[in-house]
């Protein structure tokens, strides 16, 4: 029922793709995420909470459709819905059934709630097209709760030393999660215009999330210590300068790896993820039931072979243009030596 194709993951008989990343007349959206809704297409798809999200980076005119998690709808005889990825706010799996042959195209997943998005939700189906962002069994993130009192405890040691605490992250789910864990910490936070912008319309969008300010000039005439959350493009910049003294911590997946946090030259890195590690992968993969896997971007091949030979699956690998994260291929080449 799904092929891939040079603009995406193409589906014939909805006429749909989903994720396109050239053009197209219907594109179903699993997340907001630059890689995966990209601008151009005719008719947008995707769930409720993405709609205002995708009108701020693809602009206010775009024609969109949206549906809650659950509902269905018909597309030529294609049964469609969209299912928690809990990947970030609004992400979804899309569920597409035709003539009782099911499959489930991921987007971008994982399964720790995060607080912020709905919980993943596994979907029986029996084609599954995973991600594999971090399929490596070098990838086991710790508990989450650890994760927070790290970052808090070097928050206060900032703070009993009067420094500022600068956090690192994407605008785009990553940021609102930092924010949060930031607000447990008694100091004031400030942020990137591109992060306020999206903390703002959530916000506006009933989102019960911390307010924060725009990290300007004014930043002079208070007292340090403060919060200040940027997003990567930020990082050693002019502008990242003005609120000496600081530490600077970078917040990904990729913190895992030592080189990651190195290469960035921060001074500490929180390994915060909005996708799937190694067990969460599996777990979720098998979940499905699904006997056809199709692997994308991450670790493909890798993966692939792992699901063929430890669960007897028929999984391939695809060619896909989504990526996640810049410096994402360093970091790759540096977790395979
Ligand atoms: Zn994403
Ligand atoms: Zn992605």
């Amino acid at each position: 029922m799904l092929t891939f194709n040079d603009k995406g993951i193409y589906c014939a008989q909805a006429a749909a793709y989903i994720d396109p990343w050239a053009p197209v007349e219907r594109a179903i959206i699993t997340h907001a995420h630059a890689d995966h809704a990209r601008f151009g297409s005719k008719h947008y798809l995707c769930h409720r909470d993405s709609v205002t999200l995708l009108k701020l980076r693809l602009g206010p005119e775009i024609s969109i459709q949206c549906l809650n998690y659950g509902e269905e709808i018909d597309l030529n005889g294609v049964k469609i819905s969209l299912h928690p990825a809990g990947h970030i706010i609004g992400s979804a799996q899309i569920r597409l059934c035709y003539k009782g042959q099911v499959w489930v195209v991921s987007g971008d997943y994982k399964l720790e709630n995060d607080g912020i998005s709905t919980p993943f939700e596994p979907v029986k189906c029996h084609h599954f097209v995973s991600e594999s962002t971090f399929g490596l069994p070098i990838y086991r993130f710790p508990d989450l709760h650890d994760v927070e009192s790290d970052m808090l405890s070097w928050i206060d040691n900032n703070k009993k030393n009067n420094i500022n605490s600068l956090l690192v992250g994407y605008s785009l789910g990553k940021a609102q999660r930092m924010i949060e864990i930031a607000g447990k910490a008694d100091l004031p936070i400030y942020a990137h215009g591109a992060i306020v912008n999206i903390q703002q319309q959530l916000i506006e969008d009933g989102y019960r999330l911390q307010k924060v300010s725009y990290a300007s000039a004014d930043l002079k005439k208070i007292p340090n210590p403060y919060i200040v959350v940027m997003p990567p493009s930020a990082l050693h910049s002019s502008w990242m300068k003005k609120f000496t003294p600081y530490e600077v911590a970078y917040c990904s997946g990729w913190m895992q790896l030592r080189g990651a946090r190195r290469r960035r030259n921060v001074n500490r890195g929180f390994v915060l993820s909005d996708h799937a590690d190694w067990v969460q992968l599996n777990l979720a993969i098998t979940a499905t039931e699904a006997e056809n896997i199709y692997v994308t971007h991450g670790y493909k091949s890798i993966y692939a072979k792992w699901l063929r030979e430890q669960y007897g699956l028929n999984a391939v690998e695809v060619d896909t243009l989504y990526e996640d994260d810049l410096l994402m291929q360093e970091d790759k080449d540096d977790s395979i030596q």
